[in-house]
């Protein structure tokens, strides 16, 4: 019986081998990996910024899924023509659709050793030195948009579980019966909805607030909001102001806001998934004043710190607030700071098992350091108004407001014929060609061109950039003068 089993096990060992390269494997199967990132990084201040879906069926690994394993070549022969190339150029230089990605290089660097040692990130006592890093590094991110010693947070997937795990703490905080009510102008992101309906407070009161004509928060009108619920017995829960929305890239007034949520014990979270971060510079500190005033914020450095996809993060002001929330230790009672290398991350977020999330922010930190991002993020800022002061220089654009921080939306006046759809062809027009990669949205009916600033590698010739093509496309589109 057990010589049997030994036999079987001997069997099982040898084909299981291909799961643990060896030494020279490894090395071998690395250094393809390697040149094949160094490659896609060299092609890429040249390579289309958009590219065409028909490349994802063009070549085939037969079979996709082998019982015995292809060589590495040609599986990464095929990720190059039909994965990295179709589709958005996240890492381009001239992708400023959406809010732009990063992809940081160090970070890729991180994940990789991360995934090797496979730290078990979640708790302190699996690996305290993995959750000292990722203590550490909340601590640093909540130092830059100025929150107390008090704050707890997490880093998650992005921005949208970062708003889910705030709105969570907030209902607990304080609307734990439910009924409060929830304020958002309409330029709120949508996964404030998602969020709101996870957390069973989508049928919450809800007040869209007015905005004013650069489409920030009204002061006034939110403070009417507030004063109409409280006397009709409706209890404020919720103000989520946004540091930056995808839109227009507008900053509310928080400062102003966080005065009034005290005055009416409503809970202000901000979603700065996109522009909190910014607070990091100086420039992006002074548009951001009285974020440190909130309660939670969201923010996303896989946006505004130039991380790969994936990092997201959740600050909460009074900390306790997370843990009363997400506590799952038998012994999260503890007082904060009882641990050497502070909590647990599985007592501040739902998730157990997690990625070392942190390594990806804290080694481009340490190799590059904090001076470097500071710098690409005044760079990105003033390239936004740069490129708003260009548009206002040439005839016929309407530039929209000045930039808050580095999104621009605007639209061209041709000499005839309907704008919006003028505007729709200018823009697909450009995302066609494949050069410089905008984006467009609809305000209040009206469509408009998006230009975003805020890949790392983007610098003032991809501007420059951005506007010739634009040139060359009203000239296109308007054909000969007079006609
Ligand atoms: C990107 C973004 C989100 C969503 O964040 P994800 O990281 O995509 O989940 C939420 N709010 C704002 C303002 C954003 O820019």
């Amino acid at each position: 019986m057990i010589e049997e089993l030994k036999l079987q096990i001997d069997g099982h060992r040898k084909a299981m081998q291909p799961l643990e390269p060896d030494a020279d494997t490894r090395a071998a199967l690395g250094r393809q990996a390697l040149d094949h990132a160094l490659a896609y990084l060299d092609a890429l201040p040249d390579a289309p910024s958009n590219g065409p879906w028909a490349d994802v069926f063009s070549r085939h690994l037969e079979p996709e899924f082998p019982e015995e394993g292809h060589d590495f070549a040609p599986v990464l022969d095929y990720l190059a023509t039909c994965v990295e190339g179709p589709g958005f150029t996240t890492a381009s230089p001239r992708f400023m659709a959406y809010i732009p990605g990063g992809g940081l290089f160090h970070s890729a660097l991180g994940d990789l050793l991360a995934a090797a040692s496979n730290k078990f990130a979640g708790f302190a006592s699996a690996a305290p030195g993995a959750v000292r890093l990722e203590n550490a590094t909340i601590e640093w991110l909540a130092k830059a948009i100025g929150y107390p010693e008090s704050t707890l947070g997490i880093l998650t997937s992005g921005g949208s579980i970062a708003n889910l795990t705030a709105v969570v703490a907030a209902r607990d905080a304080r609307d734990d019966a439910g009924g409060g009510a929830v304020y958002t102008t309409r330029f709120a992101h949508h996964c404030v909805d998602k969020a709101l309906h996870v957390a069973g407070r989508g049928k919450a009161p809800r007040r869209l607030i007015a905005t004013d004509e650069s489409f920030r928060m009204s002061i006034a009108s939110l403070e009417e909001a507030l004063a109409q619920d409280r006397e009709a017995g409706i209890r404020p829960w919720l103000v989520v102001a946004s540091a930056g929305t995808v839109d227009t890239g507008s900053v509310d007034p928080l400062f102003e806001i966080a005065q009034i949520c005290r005055r009416y014990g409503a809970w202000f979270h901000i979603d700065g998934a996109y522009g909190g971060l910014f607070a990091l510079c100086e420039d992006g500190r002074q548009v951001l004043r009285g974020i440190e005033l909130s309660d939670s914020v969201a923010l996303d450095p896989h946006k505004t710190l130039f991380l790969p996809y994936g990092t997201g993060a959740v600050l909460v002001r009074e900390g306790r607030h997370l843990v009363d929330t997400f506590g799952a230790s038998p012994n999260y009672m503890q007082p904060l700071g009882e641990s050497e290398v502070g909590p647990s991350p599985s007592d501040l977020s739902p998730e157990l098992t997690r990625h070392f999330r942190a390594l990806r922010l804290w080694l481009p930190l340490q190799l590059a350091g904090a001076s470097a991002f500071r710098a690409a993020q005044a760079e990105k800022l003033a390239l936004a108004r740069y490129f708003h002061a260009r548009l206002t220089q040439i005839p016929d654009f309407d530039p929209g407001p000045p930039p808050d921080l580095s999104v621009i939306t605007f639209r061209y006046q041709p000499r005839g014929g309907d704008t919006d759809a003028f505007n729709e062809r200018l823009l697909r027009r450009t995302q066609e060609e494949g050069r410089v990669m905008l984006s467009g949205t609809r305000i209040d009916g009206r469509f408009m061109i998006r230009c975003a600033i805020l890949n790392f590698r983007t610098h003032i010739e991809h501007v420059d950039e951005a506007i010739d093509v634009l040139g060359r496309g009203i000239a296109e589109l308007e054909g000969p003068a007079g006609s």
